[in-house]
């Protein structure tokens, strides 16, 4: 049985102040339960103290970037090795925002994968298409090369740990979220190509989550569907009721 993952990812979201007692509040009252995990993906600076603040909660705090590189001359960058010696656990690798703005490509995509696993970061692996490709029916075929290209290389055991997070570049921050059947659509479409491509064991065993507008108000129907494991939500993970209410709904 794969667990399900809800994840906030706050962006460029919240002060100091804020962003410490939102972990301090929703570390006290996170359901107690197998059956799902709880991530905050946070800004660089706040990683220490929410690290901190999370400890002996099942809270896990990722970040949202990192380069892949161990050390050197690139300015303004942080390392794996600094998260995970901070003790972070998880990390968002290809954000379509990244995608977009900072010329994330799929090949810097798979170097930060394996620089992931090489300093025991689980690595949240995010793909999806734009508005014009889903219209033009290349839905799959983005989706696919964009998942291939982040596992290329990988041991089958870290491939069953990977998390892939399905956003369709057009629900994000939109307000559209993509119905449940067409998440469930492509969220079935990677597991296959990953049973194809290694085998059914990591296929079975890896967590997809769907990401674009998801609330409380939607997640359950997202969550009821057969190859939805889990959510990246923005926007509605930066309350703590809103959060804890995704939470919820995972168990
Ligand atoms: P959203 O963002 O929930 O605000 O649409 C999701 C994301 O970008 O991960």
């Amino acid at each position: 049985m794969r667990k399900r993952i809800i994840a906030g990812n706050w962006k460029m979201n919240k002060l100091p102040n804020e962003a410490k007692q939102f972990v301090a509040n929703v570390s006290k009252k996170l359901p107690q339960s197998e059956k799902v995990e709880a991530i905050v993906c946070a800004p660089f600076p706040y990683l220490p103290a929410l690290v901190d603040e999370a400890k002996g909660s099942n809270l896990k705090i990722s970040a949202q970037n990192m380069h892949f590189e161990e050390n050197g001359a690139f300015t303004g960058e942080v390392s794996p090795a600094m998260l995970q010696d901070i003790g972070v656990t998880h990390v968002i690798i290809g954000h379509s925002e990244r995608r977009q703005y900072f010329a994330e490509t799929d090949e810097s995509v798979n170097k930060k994968v394996h620089a992931a696993f090489a300093h025991e970061l689980t690595p949240i692996v995010c793909v999806g298409e734009t508005l014009q490709q889903r219209e033009a029916n290349e839905t799959n075929t983005h989706v696919e090369k964009q998942v291939s290209a982040a596992i290329e290389g990988l041991t089958e055991e870290q491939v069953a740990a990977t998390i892939i997070a399905y956003e369709p570049i057009w629900a994000i921050g939109t307000g559209k979220t993509a119905t449940s059947e067409q998440a469930n659509e492509v969220c079935a479409h990677i597991r296959k190509v990953v049973a194809e491509k290694v085998s059914q064991h990591a296929a079975d065993n890896m967590v997809i989550q769907y990401g674009g507008s998801v609330k409380p108000a939607n997640v359950d129907e997202l969550l009821a569907q057969s190859d939805i494991d889990g959510a990246l939500v923005g926007g509605a993970s930066l309350e703590a009721d809103s959060f804890l209410q995704l939470v919820e709904a995972g168990i």
